[in-house]
């Protein structure tokens, strides 16, 4: 970032950070700078530029390009770290930061309440490399995860809100057992976006998938690790050597995306937050799963740790209903379209099924519906999601 920007504020941030049109013939965006092949003039240099590998010198499309570092400048500057390793999905950048922090022999402390594919690394490819892995409730006391340290646990890793059942986690607590046991925090901020400030709450390396709000339009996926400079050797090297590799026009994207993050993800939790609130008013809902609101459990931690929420929430139907019933309402939505991912301008609707958690139980007590609150207005959203419930949803 360059130092006029120090001190001023994330909207301002936000639109100058990482650009230099003086040196890009007047335009205002970076450009796709494509290539594998980088030349350099001597055979000295060509030396030279291996040793510097580690550093933002252009050697090869692999080490990055000046579109990459583009993004990878604007993302560590959200997320409040010092450097970003961009990665060619959400996923890739979690498999990323576990590889660069784990070895055969280590334990992983694991949130029963992660990404499912995070559990499904540990249970597959991490399991069969010799680690092992504890799952722990998502809302653990400090005192919790100190008594489920290891002396191998080289990774705890956090996610906040959970996936699916969206329980907040005490990020600062949790962080300081895992430090005081010598292990690294690892945290999936994707709900937490620009929202929460990892590194000032105990974070050492943060993953994002930029698939979601950054990208913002539903057609890239790409994921971010983002750490301090002493962590920077270890996610770089791992990126390299797993060969992780991110497209510079999707960077494009995401950087363009990322112009107007802020703008979208207020207006989205402005309409999540109205329509959760008409969900919980409505006679067929039990529960609606969402920190934001001042009835979740985790609405106190929400409010201590977080600057602001994203528009994804679940919403738990009574008990009387069947997830058939729940499968009706969504197949009856005008509005929201069926499938996975989220953080797009446009509103989505999944049906919650099959959970995994190895402590914390699957139950939510009733049939359940993943929302994602779009640009829409909420006035048509309610007024849809009124349509499908009444005609499907009788007692
Ligand atoms: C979607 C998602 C990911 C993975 O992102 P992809 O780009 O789809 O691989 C990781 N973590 C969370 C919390 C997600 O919702």
């Amino acid at each position: 970032m360059s130092n006029d920007l120090k001190g001023r504020r994330l909207g301002t941030r936000l639109s100058h950070v990482s650009r230099s049109p003086k040196s890009q013939a007047g335009i205002v965006n970076p450009p796709v700078w494509r290539g594998s092949t980088v030349l350099l003039p001597t055979c000295a240099a060509r030396r030279a530029s291996g040793t510097k590998r580690l550093e933002q010198d252009w050697t090869y499309g692999i080490h990055g390009l000046p579109t990459h570092h583009a993004l990878e400048d604007a993302v560590a500057m959200v997320e409040g770290g010092d450097r970003t390793a961009i990665q060619g999905s959400g996923l890739s950048a979690i498999v990323v930061a576990m590889f660069a922090f784990l070895k055969s022999g280590d334990h992983v402390l694991m949130t029963d309440g992660c990404y499912g594919p995070a559990r499904r690394l540990c249970e597959t490819m991490l399991k069969d490399f010799g680690v092992t892995t504890t799952y722990y409730r998502p809302q653990a006391t400090e005192a919790e995860v100190k008594g489920l340290m290891k002396p191998n646990t080289k990774v705890v890793y956090t996610e906040a809100p959970s996936s699916v059942t969206f329980e907040m986690q005490d990020i600062p607590a949790i962080a300081r057992a895992a430090h005081a046991g010598g292990a690294k925090v690892l945290m999936d901020n994707t709900w937490g976006i620009m929202n929460f400030q990892p590194f000032e709450k105990g974070v050492d390396v943060s993953i994002q998938a930029l698939t979601k709000y950054v990208g913002g339009h539903s057609d890239i996926l790409m994921g971010s690790v983002t750490c301090r400079n002493a962590d920077w050797a270890a996610v770089k090297n791992a990126q390299i050597t797993l060969g992780q590799y991110a497209s510079p026009d999707d960077c494009f994207l995401a950087l363009r995306g990322i112009r107007t993050l802020k703008i979208r993800l207020e207006q989205q939790q402005q309409h999540g937050l109205a329509v959760a609130r008409w969900l919980q008013s409505r006679p067929e809902v039990a529960r609606v799963l969402y920190p934001a609101l001042p009835e979740d459990p985790g609405h106190a931690l929400w409010k201590r740790d977080f600057s602001g929420a994203c528009s994804l929430f679940g919403v738990v139907l009574k008990p009387a209903y069947t997830q058939a019933q729940v499968d009706a309402v969504i197949d009856d939505l005008a509005l929201f379209g069926i499938g996975a991912s989220w953080g797009g301008y446009e509103s989505l609707a999944q049906p919650v099924a099959d959970i995994t958690r190895s402590v914390t139980g699957t139950d939510l007590g009733g049939p359940a519906m993943r929302l994602h609150i779009g640009l829409e207005d909420p006035a048509d959203l309610m007024a849809d999601l009124d349509q499908a419930m009444s005609k499907n949803l009788r007692a």
